[in-house]
């Protein structure tokens, strides 16, 4: 049974340590992980979480983007379990677009990312796959490479004025309904 877990928040070391790779991608602990954090990104209505985020420093995260409240206008997919991802290629178009973190609660930055990446993870099957993404969920992949590097979001904001409230973002963000 898949079960939440705790996320740590900024200020935790294990978000500032690199984080391993994965030898064995059948281990049955590593599986469990993945379940976890797929049921984890559900419930915290996140669009991707990386395994240092429930403080287990290993090469994996899940991209998970979808509408929800607090991305409304994100693009729906099928949520994927990426093992030792890397980054082999990308444009040289960098775009500013707002993010958020679930491990620094009630901020959100424009953050300068790629628009489009050609990327390389093993599936929780542990087959390689190749992919080029684009836009939002390139900025998802990035944002979560980040944090198997020890970085945040906040670590790429040009300026502190990119920063605002949740609640600020969700006021300029959400078309209000017709009531
Ligand atoms: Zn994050």
């Amino acid at each position: 049974m898949a079960e939440p877990r705790p996320i740590v928040e900024l200020g935790n070391p294990v978000l500032r340590q690199t984080a391993a790779a994965i030898a064995d991608p059948q281990d049955p602990a590593l599986q469990a992980l993945i379940d976890d954090l797929l049921h984890t990104v559900t419930l915290s209505n996140g669009v991707g979480i990386a395994a240092p985020q429930v403080a287990e420093s290993l090469q994996l995260f899940i991209v998970a983007s979808r509408p929800n409240p607090r991305y409304p206008n994100a693009p729906e997919m099928e949520p994927t379990a990426m093992l030792n991802p890397k980054i082999l290629a990308h444009n040289d178009e960098l775009e500013k677009g707002w993010e958020g973190c679930l491990s620094v609660p009630g901020l959100r930055g424009m953050v300068p990312r790629y628009t489009e990446i050609e990327v390389e993870y093993w599936g929780r099957d542990g087959k390689a796959t190749r992919q080029i993404l684009t836009d939002f969920i390139a900025r998802i992949f990035q944002h979560e490479l980040d944090h198997l590097n020890g970085l945040v979001f906040l670590d790429r904001v040009e300026s502190t004025h990119d920063l605002i409230s949740e609640k600020e973002f969700q006021a300029r963000m959400v078309t209000p309904s017709a009531n």
